[in-house]
């Protein structure tokens, strides 16, 4: 059975980990720039666990230093996930890679992005918005530059707030500053926790940062007070199973929390994270849902539909795709 045709909707990706090997070995090669090391002898990217993972990422980033590069990789990247029934995604997009945190520069990457996304749409038909993102590893003082790009452009493209990179660096507290000015201009939040950080991490990031959505949020499987909690509060997890099994978040898909999360009550959608990274894909994704958990097209329909509604984009967005999600007649 393939999902390919079934139309999707993904709220947690990374601009730059969507990126396809080809077309990074193809920038670097343009830029004399040698990365051989970060891809294993298929073509792949190479790396060993979680903190090499981001070490291989950011070494993929230095190839991305102007913003027609990214308007390049913004068309690469839809392309290909359109070509798996994805008809809106989110992604983390990070000052920190475009323009180093300078608002005159994130505005120059943003320009280019956002219409990459209108050619993308008009060419691929998918939806892409935008989710500003401090990096975390980087500490509290760099994600503040984060936010105020955040808040200065937040409105077409970007549609949010969030936070990714290493999970164990500080507490969530050590962020609310970013949290509160993005929260304080209107924005809707998100933030990486309970990938590695248990269940105490996603407490802390609700209680602190007060988002909307959790990326992974897993770890609260292990909480039933927290999971009840999520769900009074409405808190959607935005899980990403394969990502997850690659990194050794859990052991294997039979472990995996998802379908635990979602017998509790508590609002799950699936993404891909870094898809080339965890040698992934939406389709793969369901593919392996539905081997391990037995979901089908009724069950990813929901998913979809319960995605949609976790949306940060606009009403008026949310109602175009809404059309595209219903089952063609
Ligand atoms: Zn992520």
């Amino acid at each position: 059975m393939s999902f390919q045709h079934i139309p999707k909707v993904e709220l947690h990706t990374h601009l730059e980990g969507c990126a396809p090997p080809d077309f990074i070995r193809m920038l670097a090669a343009e830029k004399k720039i040698d990365i051989s090391g970060i891809f294993t002898p298929q073509g792949g990217y190479d790396f060993r666990d979680f903190d090499h993972f981001l070490k291989v990422y950011e070494a993929a980033c230095t190839t991305l230093q102007t913003p027609d590069d990214f308007r390049r990789l913004t068309l690469a990247v839809l392309e290909e996930t359109a070509a798996h029934g994805v008809v809106y995604m989110e992604t983390f997009v990070s000052p920190d890679f475009c323009g180093g945190g300078d608002l005159a520069a994130w505005k120059d990457y943003l320009a280019a992005m956002s219409d990459a996304a209108d050619e993308g749409e008009a060419r691929f038909g998918i939806t892409l918005r935008g989710i500003v993102t401090g990096i975390r590893h980087f500490g509290p003082e760099a994600c503040k530059p984060a936010a105020r790009c955040a808040a200065e452009t937040f409105g077409g493209f970007v549609v949010g707030y969030g936070m990714a990179g290493g999970e164990m660096a500080g507490r969530p507290a050590d962020y609310a500053y970013s949290f509160d000015l993005a929260r304080e201009a209107g924005m809707p939040l998100t933030c990486h926790a309970g990938e590695w950080g248990g269940a105490a991490m996603v407490a802390e990031t609700i209680r602190d940062l007060k988002v909307a959505r959790i990326g992974h949020g897993i770890g609260a499987i292990d909480d039933p007070a927290l999971l009840r909690e999520i769900v009074e509060k409405d808190i959607v997890l935005e899980v990403c199973p394969g990502s997850n099994v690659v990194l050794k978040a859990v052991p294997d898909w039979a472990s995996h929390p998802i379908a635990r999360l979602r017998d509790a009550g508590v609002k799950v959608t699936v993404s891909t994270d870094d898809p080339p990274f965890f040698h992934t894909t939406m389709s793969a994704e369901c593919d392996m849902l539905h081997r391990t958990f037995g979901w089908d097209e009724a069950d990813f329909t929901a998913l979809n539909q319960t995605a949609l509604a976790a949306a940060f984009c606009d009403d008026a967005t949310r109602a175009r795709v809404a059309k595209r999600l219903e089952p063609a007649r």
